[in-house]
């Protein structure tokens, strides 16, 4: 490995951080020591109608999982995320909309979001939806989304939001599996100057025989297109608000009562219906975003990832309004109409902690400095990263170039089932090494395990389990207990598995190796796929990389290797020969890939992840069975693999 480069806090952060390096380290030791003192306290976050008295109840035990958090408390999410700002900061933005067209944009203060947020509670009633009710939203990236999934938790309704650029078949079993009632959706989006019609999908949806659920669809009208109408069945947004009050009292939740429900992306089969509920999910989204982030009263938030993700549910909407902040919602994508987008939103609107992920930062380091042309990004006091491990090269061109060199940067490690974040670096506290997530959150307790579950200890790779429970943790799968307990506890009994691998170092900082279904196995020396391709991209020609194993007759696995270049370079043979004794140099040659395949593009998830299940596929040439591929954000990247395979050396 070549060597780290450790940047230690800075000075000025420090100095006005909510924790420092010997603070971590003394809650961090009391959250593990006494967890149920520790959250106790921290439960405090939020507002409770009714305080809790109990605090944790959780179980690991193969066969008898279960999770409960606060569980005799009673509190209302929307009512933590707007009523209670209201009479300190009711004219303080919540929402900056910006829209996908630089020309566009809106702001909605605390004061306005409430009557928004109420009006449309009121609309869902009168559409017969009531507290438990499954509401699917199918929406753009507009502020009525963020509106629409607070009026849900006004009344207790469960939402599930599907991804806007999801097919029509994808809403259909997710409808199906969660037996939404009504549809939330518009006439269409738009993303990168194209539209995405909405409403049509939703309609052609509908259409599948097996969905029964669905009563009514509730369409907001964002581009005015024409589109088909059931009087039965659809009502547009601005008519059933009009008519709505702008009073709704927040339904009183109980703690364990199901907040929401999210399907994850990207596996085969069925997708799992992740349910978070509502207490134990807010406390700790609130609490992560505010140290995570060290948000201070006044900062201009920013997190680039869409309603649709996870990210989108903890830190771009829930964290953020439980803390009083103000959140940039943006309906566009980071290079559109021009490469330097990202960096002149944040200088519009003055961002001082911009949340994006590597898929975003890879891109736009394969264009340079276009990426900054014009802009200044002098506000910018904080950068994170989320949703696949960051290469080093690409850390350090997200602090240098995007960051001017005074931004610490949080790569924080989670997932859907996690609810929030559970490991990551706090700007104030933990010294940075570009692509390491670093330590535990408070109340977080990663361990390593072996292929047969016994902890290792110290300086370790292995794979990456958690010995006890956090308050954002998912509950269950919805409507499907035991393979709930069967995905993620049984693995290793008694402990919750990521699905990940990991290395911890001497400093006890964790580097995700990537996911352990993605394991290489070369001549029995085991690898993860990040340490290879983030050699791969630190050759300054090389955008982004993504490595499989192949058979091979005597090294079990042969190292296949899928490169993207910088914009401008061409494969050569010279290329080839340069990256294959680079990667020998940088890692060993045991890493060597034995194949590079150039080419363009690779296939990612909706939320830009690297689909290696695909690539694995494609380089056995094992093509007849790719799986599921609705999840692709272009289909055609695949064709295009195939074919380019036969000229793979
Ligand atoms: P599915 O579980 O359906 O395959 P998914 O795992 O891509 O979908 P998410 O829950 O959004 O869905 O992603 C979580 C995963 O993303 C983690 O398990 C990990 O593999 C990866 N990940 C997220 N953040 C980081 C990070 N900071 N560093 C490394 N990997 C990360
Ligand atoms: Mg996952």
């Amino acid at each position: 490995m070549s060597e780290v480069h450790i940047y230690p806090v800075y000075k000025e952060i420090a100095a006005k951080a909510h924790i420092n390096d010997e603070q971590y380290r003394e809650m961090y030791q009391h959250s593990v020591v006494n967890p149920e003192g520790f959250w106790r306290e921290h439960g405090q976050v939020v507002d409770w109608i009714q305080p809790y008295t109990k605090v944790k109840n959780t179980s690991f035990d193969t066969g008898h999982v279960s999770i409960k958090w606060f569980e005799d408390g009673v509190l209302n999410v929307s009512a933590n995320c707007i009523d209670r700002h209201l009479a300190s900061r009711g004219d303080q933005v919540a929402i900056i909309w910006e829209g996908d067209d630089p020309a566009d944009d809106a702001t909605l203060t605390y004061n306005e979001l409430h009557q928004q947020v109420c009006q449309f509670a009121n609309a869902l009633k009168s559409q017969g939806i009531r507290k438990g009710d499954v509401v699917c939203l199918y929406m753009p990236m507009v502020a009525e989304a963020a509106v629409a999934m607070l009026a849900c938790t006004r009344i207790g309704a469960v939402h599930t939001i599907v991804f806007g650029g999801f097919s029509p078949e994808a809403l259909a079993g997710r409808i199906t599996d969660s037996d939404a009632k009504v549809v939330v959706t518009a006439d269409e989006g738009i993303r990168g100057g194209r539209a995405v019609p909405l409403k049509k999908n939703v309609d052609a949806a509908l259409a599948n025989e097996e969905v029964t659920s669905v009563e009514k669809v509730i369409v907001f009208k964002r581009t005015g297109a024409e589109v088909a109408w059931d009087d039965d069945r659809d009502v547009w947004w601005h008519e059933t608000t009009a008519v709505a009050s702008t009073h709704c009292e927040p339904e009183p939740m109980n703690a364990e009562d199901p907040m929401f429900i999210l399907y994850t992306s990207g596996s085969t089969g069925k997708p799992k219906g992740v349910l978070h509920t509502t207490g134990g999910y807010l406390v700790y989204a609130t609490m992560t975003f505010k140290y995570v982030f060290d948000y201070h009263d006044g900062d201009i938030y920013w997190c680039t990832a869409d309603v649709g993700w996870i990210t989108g549910h903890s830190y771009l909407v829930y964290g953020p309004l439980s803390n009083g902040a103000t959140t940039i919602l943006f309906e566009g994508v980071p290079n559109y109409p021009s490469t330097s987008r990202m960096s002149e939103v944040v200088d519009k609107h003055g961002v001082n902690i911009l949340y994006t992920a590597p898929t975003a930062i890879r891109a736009l380091m394969a264009k340079g400095d276009q990426a900054i042309e014009g802009t200044e990004r002098s506000t910018l006091r904080i950068l994170g990263s989320v949703g696949e491990p960051i290469n080093p090269e690409a850390w350090e061109w997200y602090h240098r170039t995007i960051g001017n060199s005074f931004c610490p940067i949080v790569d924080t490690w989670w997932q859907t089932e996690t609810g929030g974040i559970l490991i990551t670096p706090l700007p104030g506290a933990t010294e940075l090494k570009p692509g390491s997530a670093t330590r535990p959150f408070f109340g977080v307790q990663p361990a390593l395990v072996d292929n047969i579950g016994n902890i290792i200890d110290g300086e370790a790779e292995g794979n990456l389990v958690m010995l006890d429970s956090w308050p954002g943790q998912m509950r269950t799968l919805w409507g499907d207990h035991e393979r709930f307990e069967q995905t993620y506890f049984s693995t290793f009994k008694g402990m919750y598995f990521t699905g990940d691998g990991a290395r911890r170092d001497e400093d006890g900082y964790y580097w995700i190796t990537g996911r352990v279904d993605d394991v290489l196995n070369v001549s029995g020396h085991r690898m993860g796929t990040a340490e290879i391709e983030s050699a791969l991209v630190a050759f300054d020609k090389i955008a982004e990389a993504a490595v499989v194993g192949v058979p091979h007759d005597i090294k079990g696995q042969a190292i296949y290797a899928y490169i993207t270049l910088n914009a401008g370079e061409i494969p050569s043979a010279e290329l080839h020969k340069e990256v294959k004794e680079w990667v020998r140099k940088e890692i060993g040659p045991i890493a060597t890939p034995d194949f590079l395949h150039w080419t363009d593009a690779l296939p990612k998830t909706r939320s830009g992840k690297i689909m290696r299940r695909i690539l694995r596929k494609i380089a056995t040439g094992d093509t007849g069975t790719l799986g599921d591929t609705s999840t692709l954000a272009d289909p055609s990247v695949v064709e295009k693999l195939i074919a380019e395979k036969q000229q793979v050396l």
